[in-house]
């Protein structure tokens, strides 16, 4: 009898510099492994042949700007960085070459859109006209650029204005993980002592006719002392988390939704991390299918109308 099994998805939110924009003192080491992030996660899928959701920043497209945006309802303040401390880093802020090396890749990528200037929609102070402004520069950059973006990622997963996205094209969402975070002890000892692995989510239509794919699990939400505490113990506990998320994914049916920033592989640790994931994921593939956002938003929305 047909049994139907889950599959992983892999997003991967692109946006160099932009996802510190409203910071007071952007983290350097995070913003300095924006492009060699970019790069190595690039150079990762390849050799493995996997697919992903790259959500794009769509600033990033631009090969140059003078960052005043007079006319964005959100203000020339957000753009400050760009006068400011980012003024001689166009690196930070314009990436056409790496969008288009993932364009390029072997793996035929979903790129879908991460907002134009990373505003965050949930956030109350976010305006309908802002939110719609938003939309409108991401996507007429991208269409520009001769894409066409159908899969969005919300700036820090904050969710809000989703009856906008239908209206620039857009088919899903990735929305937020469907069970309240766990403390880091209570992680830990879930790991070392056997059992529990992120949740399948199951993706929803939403009312406005966008496909919800809801997160699992963020790749980089242990990190510092707290990871090298626990790879010393049990090995990178994340990599363990993935495992069995893989596990109950060639059991039943759901979606191991697993997401990361380029910017997050600042180091060694966190650069063996995403390979030992990808590795997973490579091994068993035949099990588990690998699907971008795309192409979940597609069986779904085909399973809707039969
Ligand atoms: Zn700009
Ligand atoms: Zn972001």
């Amino acid at each position: 009898m047909y049994r139907r099994v889950g599959s992983v998805v892999l997003s991967i939110d692109a946006e160099l510099g932009w996802g510190f924009v409203d910071y007071e003192t952007p983290p350097e080491d995070r913003v300095a492994s924006g492009r060699s992030g970019w790069q190595t996660l690039c150079r990762l899928l390849d050799e493995r042949d996997l697919r992903a959701t790259w959500a794009v920043v769509g600033h990033l497209l631009h090969d140059a700007c003078d960052g005043r945006h007079l006319d964005h309802p959100i203000g020339s303040d957000w753009f400050a960085p760009e006068r400011g401390a980012w003024a001689d880093r166009r690196d930070v802020t314009c990436a056409p070459d790496l969008v288009e090396r993932v364009r390029a890749s072997g793996p035929d990528h979903d790129i879908g859109c991460h907002t134009y200037s990373h505003v965050e929609f949930g956030d109350p102070g976010t305006t309908r006209d802002t939110a719609a402004a938003e939309l409108e520069r991401a996507r007429g950059v991208m269409d520009a650029f001769g894409l066409d973006p159908r899969s969005f990622v919300f700036p820090r997963n904050n969710v809000g204005h989703v009856d906008l996205l239908s209206e620039y094209g857009f088919e899903s969402y990735r929305g937020q993980r469907p069970v309240p975070r766990r403390s880091l002890t209570e992680k830990l000892r879930t790991v070392a002592y056997g059992g529990g692995h992120p949740p399948l989510v199951t993706p929803q239509i939403h009312d406005s006719g966008l496909v919800n794919i809801p997160a699992s699990l963020f790749l980089y939400s242990f990190e510092g002392v707290a990871l090298r505490a626990a790879r010393h113990a049990v090995g990178d506990p994340v990599v363990k988390l993935v495992e069995r998320g893989l596990d109950a994914a060639a059991e039943e049916d759901g979606v191991l939704h697993l997401w990361l920033h380029p910017n997050n592989l600042v180091g060694e640790p966190e650069r063996q991390r995403i390979e030992s994931v990808l590795r997973a994921i490579d091994a068993r593939r035949d099990e588990v299918p690998v699907e971008t956002m795309a192409d979940v938003a597609r069986r779904e929305r085909a399973a809707r109308v039969r």
